[in-house]
């Protein structure tokens, strides 16, 4: 053994979600989403492992350049899209499609003078309110796209879902009706569209487009609030395990830790484990928030340390140090560990600190 504390990550599952994606949105292409390091599974693993995506998305330029270093040749969307001539340059000699969501966008193509061609994804706000165009201002930007002196090669449609995840809310209704009306208004209802990422890929039939947006399904986690992914056939690819460092006694009301946040009622065996806010594990994790060792679940006892995190194991026979211990992983959700902690998946496994090393299961 070397390392205390490592994140494996399932490439097999990755495939899996892959495929269980493709048949809930059949007809459509999968735009794999791995920015973010790919929610912290590493960016060019996922993106090898993904190899049959149609494309890959990242949010930012230097993600985009670490995957054609990679070799990576699939097409790659930078969803933010470029904020400069510069960046724009970058964009072109790496070959990357642009979302367009902003009149300065506009203005950097309108002045490339390169020979370089680009498929540009028009983003229209449905309600997101975060990037795009309004859906009032969507005709005028695509028409000047459209008169480009270096024409595009293809321009496309997207807009984003603020609450595909609430599978009773009116809202994805409204933005995709609202995407289509403005799109048909405009005389392209045969534009080519993304709409749906994980919740609208997964919930939402009508919220494809021609091309899906994943992120998060990919790893095997549910976007959905109050279930895990199992439930639509995914499999968790993130496995974070970490050791025991040691098992101690601790007499009934002494406490643990920093602060004395947590007092033993009795007598008890407290294992202390190698992960910590260091290590990305949220700082508020709560009380109780179940571990896996030997297979079974011990609560969480004490305040999270930098380096450690303290496990109630009393009774348990055999837990000792040199053991290992799960986090969370296929037999203990992610998704339902970020409850304990009053956060989403997501933050979760973007989280996981530079000093896990990745390892390939
Ligand atoms: C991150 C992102 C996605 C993927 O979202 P998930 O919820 O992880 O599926 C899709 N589209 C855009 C524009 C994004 O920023």
């Amino acid at each position: 053994m070397i390392r205390l504390i490592r994140a494996f990550i399932d490439t097999a599952a990755l495939r899996h979600n892959l495929g269980t994606v493709r048949a809930y949105a059949p007809g459509a292409k999968v735009m794999a989403v791995i920015k973010a390091n790919a929610y912290g599974h590493g960016l060019v693993t996922t993106a090898l492992a993904l190899a049959d995506a149609d494309s890959f998305a990242v949010a930012r330029l230097e993600e985009g350049i670490a995957l054609r270093g990679a070799g990576i040749r699939a097409p790659i969307v930078l969803l933010e899209g470029v904020f400069s001539a510069e960046q724009l340059a970058e964009a072109a000699h790496h070959g990357f499609e642009l979302v367009v969501h902003d009149p300065l966008q506009v203005k950097l193509l309108e002045a490339h003078r390169g020979a370089e061609r680009f498929v540009l994804w028009i983003k229209m706000d449905t309600g997101m309110n975060r990037l795009g165009f309004r859906p009032e201002s969507f005709a005028a930007a695509h028409a000047r796209l459209a008169a480009l002196a270096v024409p595009a090669l293809e321009l496309r449609a997207m807009t984003h879902l603020a609450r595909a995840d609430e599978l009773d809310q009116a809202m994805t209704r409204d933005q995709v009706a609202t995407f289509e009306n403005t799109l048909a208004a405009a005389g392209l209802s045969r534009i080519t569209t993304s709409i749906g990422n994980s919740a609208g890929t997964l919930g939402w039939p009508v919220a494809h487009g021609n091309w899906v947006r994943p992120g998060l399904a990919l790893y095997g986690v549910s976007p959905f609030g109050g279930e895990t992914a199992d439930k639509h056939g995914l499999k968790a690819v993130m496995t974070l395990e970490t050791t025991v460092l040691t098992v101690r006694e601790v007499k009934r009301n002494e406490t643990v830790g920093y602060a004395g946040a947590w007092r033993a009622g009795r007598d008890s065996a407290i294992a202390i484990l190698a992960a910590g806010y260091g290590d990305g594990l949220p700082r508020h994790l709560e009380n109780g928030t179940p571990v896996l060792i030997g297979g079974a679940r011990y609560p969480l006892v004490g305040r999270v340390s930098m380096d450690m995190i303290a496990i109630d194991v009393t009774g348990a026979a055999k837990i000792a140090a040199g053991q290992k211990a799960i986090v969370w992983g296929a037999d203990l959700p992610v998704e339902e560990v970020a409850r304990h902690a009053d956060t989403i998946p997501y933050e979760l496994l973007c989280g996981v600190s530079q000093r896990v090393p990745l390892e390939l299961k």
